[in-house]
């Protein structure tokens, strides 16, 4: 029987190979390092005591690629969040503490009333955003709309640089349309925030690799693909360090690594070559009571607070400005902004507790018009080969939905190919 081949263990490739492995294909998955999950992944930190992710992922309720392939593994429960839409933040800078809870329905009332949306906005602020939603995919974000006011500053600004990681005003302005279409404009049902607990590797990548192993997946770690042999219009051979896997036309191929190796593996492949970094910090203190399990914050180093039962964990975007910085003031200085803005100081020890910075120095693809532009769809020259991951063309940003998206997309065309 033909095979489907995936080069890759992040979720991308792991939502090809699920979907394929449960089409019935002969899967077999080698994954370069020594645990799947690539960007999504968790790993216990001996500084820390505890498990931890290397980032933290927020998902949305209405990411249907992401809760089709939960379903398929058996995971959905492992996402975790409020019944309602509703985001509290703070503003160090202006000492002022907010929630914005958008309504459940299509129709946001939520901008008509002036206790559900961000203080000191009207509704007609919201209207003057519209624009992104028919933007061309040339422009960039400050082009299309005013980017300045508090309604920019408290929520648009914070919400794209989160979602696009990359400084909203040079930022593509349709994946910011297509963002805020699929997020805070698709109503409050869809936009509930939603985070895996107790973490990445429960939700996205154990049950996966169960699932594999449970339907006659092969899942190869610390195998890095060096090359394919190329014939006519086919891959006729995977070559690893240690072997060489002959492999026929009637095989399917999925390459569901980085832009940069496929660019190495793919020869004339294009692909963005402009990446942006993210900041995470780990403090192993349990948050106090109260604390909000998600906190924007807005005037200071630190963007957003994620609460779990035992960590208190920051997220930086596009963070190339900091992202060298030496990792114990930036500790201390996040911390300030911790202890800050969970009013917590009495509840917290007075000292940094211990902590853990993870820098992802390539962590997403810069989500600009001329990078956007340079992402490939899923087929290649090669007949039998076929592209997935979150910098492949999917209409997001690179994200979780984008990269599960890719992953089916991929392998819809292998199930194809492969006649399933
Ligand atoms: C810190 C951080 C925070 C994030 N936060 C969010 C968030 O809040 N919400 C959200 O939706 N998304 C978020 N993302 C983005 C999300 O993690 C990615 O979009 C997603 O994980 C990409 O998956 P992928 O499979 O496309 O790529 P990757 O995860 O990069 O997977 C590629 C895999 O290929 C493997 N590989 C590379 N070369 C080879 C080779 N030659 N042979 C075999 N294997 C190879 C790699 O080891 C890797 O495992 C975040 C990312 C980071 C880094």
């Amino acid at each position: 029987m033909a095979k489907a081949y995936i080069i890759g263990g992040g979720v991308a490739g792991l939502a090809a190979a699920t979907a394929l492995a449960r089409k019935g294909a002969q899967v077999e998955l080698f994954e370069a390092g020594p645990q799947a999950g690539g960007r999504c992944r968790s790993y216990f930190d001996a500084t820390m005591g505890q498990v931890i992710d290397n980032g933290n992922h927020l998902v949305l309720s209405g990411n249907h690629a992401v809760y089709a392939y939960l379903e398929r593994i058996g995971a959905a429960s492992a996402l975790k969040g409020p019944d309602h839409a509703t985001v509290d933040f703070v503003d160090l800078g202006e000492g002022l503490r907010w929630k914005v809870a958008l309504n459940d329905g299509l129709l946001p009332f939520w901008m008509l009333r002036a206790a559900t949306r961000v203080p000191g906005t009207a509704a007609k602020d919201y209207a003057a955003f519209a624009p992104l939603l028919w933007a061309k995919k040339s422009a960039t974000i400050g082009r299309v709309v005013r980017p300045q006011g508090m309604l920019w500053r408290r929520l648009v600004h914070p919400y794209l640089l989160a979602a696009l990681n990359t400084e909203p005003e040079n930022a593509s302005a349709a994946l910011a349309g297509e963002v805020l279409r699929q997020g805070l404009l698709a109503g409050g049902r869809a936009c509930r925030p939603r985070i895996a607990e107790p973490n990445l590797a429960a939700a996205f990548i154990t049950p996966a690799l169960a699932f594999l192993e449970k339907n006659g997946a092969k899942v190869h770690l610390g195998q890095r693909l060096r090359r394919f042999t190329i014939a006519g219009t086919g891959v006729r051979a995977l070559e690893f360090a240690d072997a060489t896997i002959p492999s026929g036309m009637k095989d399917a191929v999925v390459l569901a690594v980085n832009a940069p190796v496929a660019q190495d593996l793919v020869p004339g492949l294009c692909a963005p070559n402009q990446f942006r970094a993210i900041v995470n910090a780990h403090f192993a203190a349990a948050p106090p009571a109260g604390a909000p399990a998600m906190l924007g914050v807005i005037g200071g180093t630190a963007e957003w607070i994620f609460s779990f039962p035992d960590r208190i964990s920051v997220t930086i975007s596009a963070a190339d400005g900091i992202v060298d910085e030496e990792r114990e003031s930036l500790a201390a200085r996040i911390w300030r902004d911790v202890t800050a803005a969970l009013q917590l100081d009495a509840a917290l020890p007075a000292s940094i507790p211990p902590w853990q910075i993870v820098k992802e120095k390539r962590a997403t693809f810069a989500a600009t018009p001329e990078q956007d532009a340079l992402r490939p769809g899923p087929r290649t020259a090669t007949r039998n080969l076929f592209l997935a991951g979150d910098w492949t063309q999917t209409g997001l940003p690179a994200t979780l939905e984008g990269a599960i998206r890719s992953g089916e997309t991929a392998a819809a065309l292998a199930m194809r190919h492969l006649q399933l």
